[in-house]
């Protein structure tokens, strides 16, 4: 029979495992090992400390003899998991008559009476559950509370304690100690405590286990005290001390007495430890340093100090912002403490989204107002404007401000660049709004159901409590949490400095899967290239046509009855177009340039309200009914399963022409220019058979022999597939026949496999998630099961057609760090997003390449 786990003294060397201890037993003999002055200590294991719930302790504990003459010991919580959290701890258990006779020789009378008074109400508060306000009542009538006289204080305690027990305070130290432990376990199962760990990851039987200490008193002669810190700043990761201590205090008092605690490190607001007792606090730094090699990481400690002599008793990962975390793990390698491989692994790529954008300053007050999906991070302030128009006049006035809408449409781009966030009432994580403002970096709540947006009276109305927003009035977005917050709370600011950039260079040495961007723009690749991205994955040519002068031309293509008007058209464009590619072949130099086909449908291109149509109708010398009927002839029911994408490329087929040719004659002019051959990638969007492939194929083969002929070059170009119809994943291997790559258009594959509007999907995509209908939104975080089968029977088809096929996904997936593991283990080549988020996709793609155990691919 295994023997069941007994108290046992926790010292350097034995065997202390966390399952049966908790984490804080393991620590501190860690630390003990690590040859700090700590003091003795014995650990409860996690069994017995169930049994004590049940009223059953030990014959004899071990260090009963000593608690019996006058020495004090803290009762501490030991979770099996730190994160568990724990009950309070209770300090000077043993406090009696006795004990503070025996303390008066050291601490003086009034002192050891103090602590008694302490002990005697921690021990009413924290075991019997007496109420903290009654003996904070009760000194002020017996003695003055700013010179207390504690023999007076004491009489009161005692009496009141025994008049609210109905018996005397317990002086035999053995039973304080086991009702104490009683109480611990008790506090440990129930259910508010159950509730909040079972949040943190806790399983229902998670076990506690308990230290008990022998006291450092913190309190006495020399400098004694205690505090809790770490040697580096939790916002900047810089090498600082930071934390509190309070001289002649005990456990957590200079956390919790802000009033009289000093700061640790020289401070000019006020009084250190390092100018009160300079020799101790040098004492704390080396053993902070000694925490952090023993350890590998940067330590926050919780220390006493009796007499000057620094004790530890708790260490634990020092506090710190996920930029002060890049900082840190950077160091720890620099100094050689840390391999690259754990600094990679140790940071969570999700994270790098707070280092990436603006923050709400996380210790300032948020009037949360609604929420709704946060679909672009970080966080912006600015004065509310319900149009594109609007927030342009706004950027003039160098006014920041934030564009409010229903929902987004590809004509309010340029007001979308004028904000400092966006939030809209409806869509979901991949409608326009979020796409848009991811790739521009911006702040952006979608599908904030509980507002209503009346653009035409400027007010944004909240459901819930009545409140309305006029147009001016100011808020803040925060695009992390969701959250619609009223006014102007303080921001942090970004700050990318060398350690960022020296993570993001170990990911790229380990890395092999591609991190591309989907950049629309030239300022879009320079962003991109600035991130470092092994290229552009997809750029959407549609946003082009939407800068400024371009949209009219694009509008009279559209209005066109006859070929040789569209011609016009197109005259104009093509030379646009040209100029576009040209740029973004020189920003990316030489790197992979993908550029997908007009995708959307035409009709997205025509004016909308009645103001605009009359001047298009102004503009083209055409009657207001003749635009609102073009306009009628264009209109779908379902358009986003319509006129678009390649269906548009077939039947206009001149704008893929044209686009075609802008493309080689761009690379034919780059490749004069540098003399090296360049290979651009074209794509066609929204697929469902390979004859659509196979069509517009034979036009761009024409359109590239007359571009070589006319200039006098010799072009490369691959030609690739956007698989975004659950029918193109299941003929890939057709496909693959007629284009050399695919790329997973992850967001229209969703939407298609689900039946699932990505515009609207945010309505109701919250209470699906809450409701654990699906464990996460799909076009978020990819459905491994369903989009991913399809994915996965897609590349496994195609490459058997061609095993030299290329495989990418440029959907917004390429930014989560799951669907980049997925992607990894199914063996793509590159996954592509939004600039912003490519830090996180290079991580995450490192993380799959380090934990890849060769299984994977
Ligand atoms: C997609 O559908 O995943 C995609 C990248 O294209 P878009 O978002 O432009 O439809
Ligand atoms: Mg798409």
């Amino acid at each position: 029979m295994t023997k069941e786990p007994e108290i046992i003294r926790i010292q350097a060397g034995a065997s202390v495992p966390a399952e049966v201890y908790g984490a804080r037993a393991a620590i501190l003999a860690e630390l003990m090992a690590a040859e700090f002055n700590v003091s003795d200590a014995w650990a409860v294991p996690v069994e017995q400390v169930r049994a004590f719930g049940r009223s059953i302790f030990p014959d004899v504990w071990p260090f009963e003899a000593d608690l019996n003459q006058g020495g004090l010991y803290s009762l501490r919580a030991s979770p099996v998991v730190r994160a568990w959290g724990g009950p309070e701890t209770l300090l000077n258990i043993g406090m009696c008559d006795a004990a503070r006779d025996a303390l008066v020789s050291s601490l003086g009378a009034n002192a050891a009476n103090a602590l008694y008074c302490r002990f005697i109400q921690d021990y009413a508060v924290q075991v019997m559950r007496l109420d903290e306000e009654d003996f904070e009542e009760l000194i002020a009538t017996v003695t003055d509370v700013e010179d207390p006289e504690y023999s007076k204080v004491l009489v009161a305690y005692l009496a009141f304690y025994e008049a609210e027990m109905d018996e005397p305070f317990p002086q035999d130290p053995v039973v304080q100690l086991q009702t104490a432990g009683r109480s611990l376990a008790a506090a440990w199962s129930g259910t508010s405590a159950r509730i909040l760990r079972e949040a943190n990851g806790a399983p229902q039987d998670a076990g506690l286990a308990l230290i008990a200490q022998r006291m450092v008193l913190g309190l006495g002669q020399g400098e004694s005290g205690a505090g809790v810190g770490q040697m580096v700043s939790p916002v900047s990761g810089r090498t600082e001390p930071f934390g509190r201590y309070l001289s002649q205090g005990q456990g957590l008092d200079a956390l919790n007495d802000k009033a009289r605690a000093t700061f640790l490190g020289q401070d000019t607001r006020g009084p250190s430890l390092q100018s009160i007792a300079p020799d101790t606090f040098d004492q704390f730094c080396a053993v902070s340093e000694v925490a952090r090699r023993r350890f590998v990481d940067d330590m926050r400690l919780e220390f006493t100090v009796h007499d000057g002599e620094v004790f530890v008793l708790d260490a634990m990962p020092a506090e710190r912002s996920a930029r002060a975390a890049v900082a840190i793990t950077v160091r720890l390698v620099a100094d050689g403490i840390k391999s690259k491989r754990e600094a990679l692994l140790g940071i969570d790529p999700r994270s790098l989204n707070e280092v990436l954008h603006p923050q709400i300053d996380p210790k300032a007050d948020r009037n949360v107002v609604a929420t709704g999906i946060g679909a672009s991070p970080g966080a912006d302030t600015g004065r509310i404007v319900f149009s594109a128009n609007a927030a342009q006049a706004s950027e003039a006035r160098h006014e920041p401000c934030i564009l409010v809408r229903v929902e987004t449409a590809p004509e309010d781009i340029r007001g979308m660049h004028s904000a400092q966030a966006i939030l809209t009432e409806r869509g979901g994580i991949t409608s326009h709004a979020a796409v848009v403002a991811r790739g521009l970096g911006l702040p952006c709540v979608v599908g904030a159901s509980g507002i209503d947006i009346d653009a035409r009276t400027k007010q944004l109305t909240i459901q819930d409590t009545g409140l309305v927003l006029f147009e001016g009035d100011t808020l803040t977005i925060d695009g992390a949490t969701g959250e619609v917050i009223l006014g102007a709370p303080k921001l942090v600011q970004p700050d990318l400095g060398g350690a960022f950039d020296t993570l993001m260079s170990w990911a790229d040495d380990y890395r092999k899967l591609g991190v591309r961007a989907n950049a629309d723009t030239p300022s879009d690749a320079r962003l991109a290239r600035d991130f470092g991205v092994d290229g552009i994955g997809l750029c959407r040519t549609e946003h082009m046509f939407f800068e400024e002068g371009r949209l009219a031309v694009m509008r009279e293509l559209i209005f066109a009855d006859r070929a040789e008007d569209r011609k016009d058209a197109l005259n104009l464009l093509l030379p646009m177009q040209r100029e576009d590619f040209i740029e973004l072949f020189s920003i990316m130099q030489g790197h992979p340039v993908c550029i997908r086909l007009l995708d959307p449908p035409l009709h997205e291109f025509l004016p909308r309200s009645r103001d605009e149509i009359r001047r298009v109708a102004e503009e083209m010398g055409l009657t207001v009914s003749q635009v609102t009927s073009r306009i009628e002839e264009l209109s779908e029911f379902n358009p986003m399963l319509g006129m678009r994408g390649v269906r548009v490329g077939i039947t206009v087929p001149e704008i893929y022409d044209m686009q075609a040719r802008a493309i080689f004659e761009a690379a034919a002019a780059i490749q004069k220019l540098s003399g090296t051959p360049l290979a651009p990638e074209i794509m066609i969007p929204l697929v469902s058979a390979n004859r659509e492939v196979e069509i517009v194929k034979a036009r761009i083969e024409a359109v590239v022999s007359n571009v070589e002929d006319a200039t006098g070059t010799t072009l490369k170009y691959d030609l690739g597939v956007m698989v975004e119809t659950p029918r193109a994943a299941l003929r890939a291997h057709d496909i693959a026949k007629t284009a050399s790559f695919l790329s997973f258009g992850t967001n229209d594959l969703t939407q298609m496999t689900y039946g699932l509007s990505r515009d609207d999907a945010g309505r109701f995509m919250r209470q699906y998630v809450a409701d654990g209908v699906f464990p996460e939104d799909p076009f978020h975080s990819l459905d491994t099961e369903g989009v991913g089968e399809l994915m996965l029977i897609a590349a496994e088809r195609g490459r058997q057609a061609d095993p030299a096929l290329k495989l990418g996904l440029c959907g917004e997936h390429g930014g989560d760090p799951v669907s980049v593991a997925f992607c990894y283990a199914a063996g793509f080549d590159y996954v592509s997003c939004s600039p912003f988020r490519t830090p996180i996709a290079r991580l995450a793609a490192a993380q799959a390449e380090i934990l890849d155990d060769g299984s994977a691919r």
